[in-house]
């Protein structure tokens, strides 16, 4: 189903054509930029009152569009054109044409897991803050809480509480994340862990002793933790982005398209705080790679250690030092890794560009504009993206963070079975 309708402006009175395609979310946020003035404009579907802000509906509007006006297509669930107004030619109706009914069926399914766990979002909140506190109590009341079969505390033992919530934190992100990648790398890492053990076991014994001693582990699965909730948050701007879990990943920087609500303030936090978890988790990446390539976690792989007068580059003299290493340079030092991480996850000019506030946003257009190198005090080397294409890099990069959890994990079932520590 579409409405029609007119609207306009509050900041400069430009009559706004704008469409918006209903989604089977219960409440349904909008915004956008004045086409004219850039002047952001919010309603709201669902509730009571519509909120509508920034505009005012034209009441009397009936007709059909004619083509006078500005146009907007709004749509939660798919990337939404900044084209002129076609009738007929809906948001909807061009994702079916685009993708297929197959491949349509799939992300409706995907989109209505995400309406029904989104409003568990605050559940999951608390679940982590009581597994974080160690107050099994009330980890297990949440857990009830939740009322879904599949999320149960067998017993108040440790392996049974990580088990509990690892199924949470695995059905909350289901519709985002792609279930073959986090079934297979929760098969493989026990399968490698297992391995290292049995070939260098003195050496996997003291790099495991070493991360649980100094906390790193334990830190590290904290702050892992605490994006679960933050994703579920996004859920509004992540929704268009699965859309391209569906097409040639080549074919959308080509077009831009809109986000039919949030905007890249509300959102360029997280990319950073993602990246910052991410950057930590290459370090375990590292270490477990290292000594599955030559059986000691410090040991990189001479073409990365070692400069071109054959001495030791200090950044990469132990895992130590790798640890305080730039995001850009570490991926390059796992050699020949057993993970491959998705490169299109990670841009770390964005990263330090939103972490020295170096960007300017594009509300009508969507588009981002940042400086990543050190110029002084000029800007003038700009690279840029649409809000779209940086949501997306956000869900990648989430992924990327999931799927590592899964090294996390059998990180701490191996200290929990193996090494019998508590
Ligand atoms: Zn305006």
């Amino acid at each position: 189903m579409n409405i029609c309708t007119r609207l306009k402006c509050d900041t400069c009175s430009t009559l706004i054509d704008c469409r918006i395609g209903m989604s089977n979310r219960d409440i349904q946020p909008f915004q956008f930029a004045c086409p004219s003035c850039g002047e952001v404009i919010m309603f709201t579907l669902g509730t009571q009152e519509s909120n509508l802000s920034g505009a005012i509906e034209i009441k009397n509007f009936k007709g059909l569009f004619d083509g006078q006006n500005p146009f907007v297509d709004l749509h939660l669930d798919f990337p939404a054109s900044f084209e002129t107004y076609k009738m007929g030619g809906t948001t909807y109706m061009k994702a079916v044409e685009e993708l297929g009914a197959e491949a349509i069926g799939n992300l409706s399914y995907r989109l209505s897991m995400l309406n029904l766990l989104y409003s568990k979002q605050r559940d999951l909140q608390r679940l982590i803050t009581q597994y974080k506190r160690g107050n099994i109590k009330s980890f297990k009341k949440i857990c009830n809480d939740f009322e879904i079969p599949e999320i149960t505390l067998k017993s108040e033992k440790k392996e049974d509480v990580l088990a509990a919530l690892y199924s949470v934190t695995s059905i909350m992100s289901s519709p985002i994340t792609i279930h073959a990648q986090n079934e297979e790398l929760s098969k493989k890492i026990p399968l490698i862990l297992q391995d290292l053990y049995e070939k260098y076991n003195k050496n996997t014994t003291n790099f495991v002793n070493k991360i649980i001693e100094n906390q790193f582990l334990e830190n590290l699965h904290h702050d892992c933790l605490d994006l679960y909730p933050n994703i579920v948050s996004l859920d509004l701007p992540i929704r268009p982005t699965l859309y391209y879990d569906y097409i040639n990943s080549s074919e959308h920087s080509k077009v831009p398209a809109r986000v039919s609500t949030s905007d890249f303030g509300t959102c360029s936090n997280f990319y950073k705080d993602l990246a910052e978890v991410f950057s930590r988790q290459l370090v375990l990446l590292a270490g477990l790679n290292n000594l599955h390539n030559r059986g000691d976690h410090d040991l990189f792989d001479d073409k990365v250690r070692l400069n071109k007068k054959g001495k030791i580059i200090k950044e990469f003299s132990s895992l130590n030092s790798y640890a305080n290493v730039d995001l850009g340079k570490k991926l390059g030092a796992i050699d020949n890794p057993f993970y491959q991480i998705d490169k299109q996850a990670i841009d770390n000019n964005l990263r330090n560009s939103i972490a020295h506030y170096k960007y300017d946003y594009d509300e009508a257009s969507q588009q981002i504009a940042y400086y990543p190198k050190k110029e002084g005090m000029q800007r003038n080397i700009e690279h840029s993206l649409y809000f779209i294409q940086f949501m997306r890099k956000t869900l990648l990069l989430f992924r990327e963070v999931h799927n590592l959890n899964h090294v996390i994990k059998s990180l701490l079932y191996f200290k929990i079975f193996i090494l019998r520590k508590e």
